[in-house]
């Protein structure tokens, strides 16, 4: 692993990014003043204080839910093709100013520049997706005898939603653009690790969606996520984040009956059968999904499965090509990992380290926290390879950092049994090149999506979502538009008919 000694990287000021002294929350179309506490928004590279941000509570949760009810009726009245052109028209400013959200992102969470500028490629490409998906989010109808019946899409009313910190454009633009583009109203909580960039989108919706259609209420998840999920005026929740958490919300709505869509953690399998062609290609990629957005990705593909007979090809390559990957600060266009987004963070990923040494998996390389000049206040990791169990911690536990576990097999049936044998199904990966082989083991898998020959190829349109632990329900497709809102079902009568049940009665 390189250190980045890259002299010539500008980091951007705060302030000429734009970033406010201070974010209250944005109810009813309008920044409300701060009052009460606040949580510091630290850069994590630098230690740099960007910004204060409001820490919400129940009032202010109450004022939002009741902001996004009183704004409704006239939402969900609006033609689909009128609220389609607004969430068009809401991807459109984000684009303009991606480079500048992109920027904040890169600062706020410390993740890498050439990243949180694809994020808000993915993100606006959700609110275009979905803005065209409403247009054909059609119910049912057809003729019965002497009348006709049909299947109404109706929107839920008022969606409360809480984020993470990982990709704050792409939840957020997961979260908001479905439930709009159906007809709902939102309350929206970012997490207290990266809420800038959700809030300055926010100042970007004010010009675009009618006061009280979007709320975001920032704070911590105890109080207002807590008050979020409790309120008793909200109908459906949506939460993203881990399954201790989901767990919460997801009670939380059972107690009202209300739905909720979980996306939670995750321990990817991803399997390199032994007739793949190109090594380097396969290594590069397991690398990639893996250690993209420094391992702190719920589908990241952190149980490598490599079969006996090609390991002693892979591994080398595998290492050697994480032994290149180059560290350094959110915005050197030179490093491929840069730090994880608080010391909490960095304690869990480095004592997950030492439990894998302790539980006697071998450390094939990695292992380190390393400091970045220029970024002292980082937490730093080097991508880290175990040859590990099944079993072992680091193996069933998500660790959310650039942490890989390789597990060696050599006959399918313990690999399908190992590869599932985990609380979670978030996703999987498989390489080879017989396509019938892909295709038996993909169906054999307990995971929402499987991704063959190309890790995280997140398609929109694809549903995306978990099996077992990793959650409930699915986002990114047509099907979260199911999500977002329920059926009525209307039997027209033509006419109504001769009286027959008090037939006898009257005769
Ligand atoms: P987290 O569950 O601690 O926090 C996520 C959000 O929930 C934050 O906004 C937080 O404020 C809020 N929250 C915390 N406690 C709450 C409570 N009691 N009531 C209501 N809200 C509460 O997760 P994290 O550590 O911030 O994020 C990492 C986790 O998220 C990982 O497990 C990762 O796999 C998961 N994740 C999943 C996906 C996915 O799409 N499946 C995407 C990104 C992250």
């Amino acid at each position: 692993m390189a250190i980045s000694t890259n002299s010539d990287v500008k980091v951007p000021d705060s302030r000429s990014l734009g970033i406010d002294d201070a974010y209250g929350p944005f109810i009813n179309g309008a920044f409300q003043p701060v009052r009460g506490d606040t949580l510091d928004a630290v850069a994590p590279a630098t230690g740099d204080l960007l910004s204060k941000i409001s820490r919400g509570d129940a009032q202010d949760i109450d004022e939002a839910v009741a902001a996004a009810s009183a704004a409704f009726p006239a939402w969900r009245a609006l033609s689909y093709e009128e609220r389609s052109a607004l969430l068009i028209r809401f991807a459109d400013a984000l684009t303009e100013n991606a480079e500048r959200l992109a920027a904040i992102d890169a600062l706020d969470t410390g993740r890498r520049l050439f990243e949180t500028r694809l994020d808000y490629q993915l993100a606006a490409s959700q609110y275009r997706y979905f803005a065209g998906a409403v247009l054909t989010h059609e119910g049912m109808g057809r003729p019965m005898p002497g009348g006709y019946m049909i299947a109404k899409r109706e929107p839920l009313g008022v969606c409360g939603q809480i984020i993470p910190w990982n990709v704050p454009a792409i939840m957020t633009s997961f979260k908001l653009a479905p439930a709009l583009a159906a007809g709902n109203t939102v309350v929206l909580k970012p997490d207290e690790n990266a809420s800038i960039s959700t809030m300055e989108a926010a100042k970007l919706a004010a010009e675009i969606f009618p006061a009280g259609v979007i709320n975001v209420v920032p704070g911590r998840g105890a109080e207002a996520g807590a008050a979020l999920t409790a309120h008793p005026d909200v109908d459906k929740l949506a939460f993203t984040g881990s399954t201790e958490v989901g767990r919460l919300v997801g009670t939380a709505a059972a107690k009202r009956l209300i739905p909720a869509t979980l996306e939670l953690g995750g321990k990817s399998p991803n399997i390199v059968f032994p007739d793949i062609d190109d090594v380097d290609a396969v290594a590069d990629n397991v690398l990639y999904g893996a250690m993209w957005h420094n391992g702190q990705v719920c589908f990241g593909g952190t149980r490598v499965f490599v079969h006996d007979d090609i390991y002693d090809r892979f591994m080398p390559r595998l290492i050697e090509r994480a032994e290149s990957l180059t560290v350094g600060g959110p915005f050197d266009d030179t490093a491929r990992l840069t730090c994880l987004v608080s010391e909490k963070q960095a304690t869990r990923v480095l004592g997950y380290i030492d439990i894998g040494k302790n539980e006697g998996a071998k450390l094939l390389t990695g292992g380190e926290r390393v400091t970045v000049e220029g970024n002292e206040q980082g937490y730093f990791i080097q991508p880290t390879i175990f040859e590990a169990t099944n079993d072992m911690r680091i193996a069933q536990e998500e660790i959310f950092g650039p942490v890989i576990c390789v597990i060696r097999w050599n006959d399918v049936e313990t690999l399908v049994q190992e590869a599932n044998d985990t609380q979670f199904g978030l996703a999987a990966g498989i390489y080879t090149r017989d396509l019938k082989n892909a295709m038996d083991t993909a169906d054999r898998l307990q995971a929402g999506s499987v991704w063959i020959n190309s890790y995280a190829n997140l398609v929109p349109g694809l549903p995306f979502g978990g099996y077992k632990d990793s959650g409930l329900g699915r986002e990114f497709s047509h099907e979260a538009l199911n999500m977002y809102s329920q059926l009525k079902a209307v039997a027209v009568q033509y006419e109504v008919g001769a009286p027959w049940f008090s037939q006898t009665y009257n005769g």
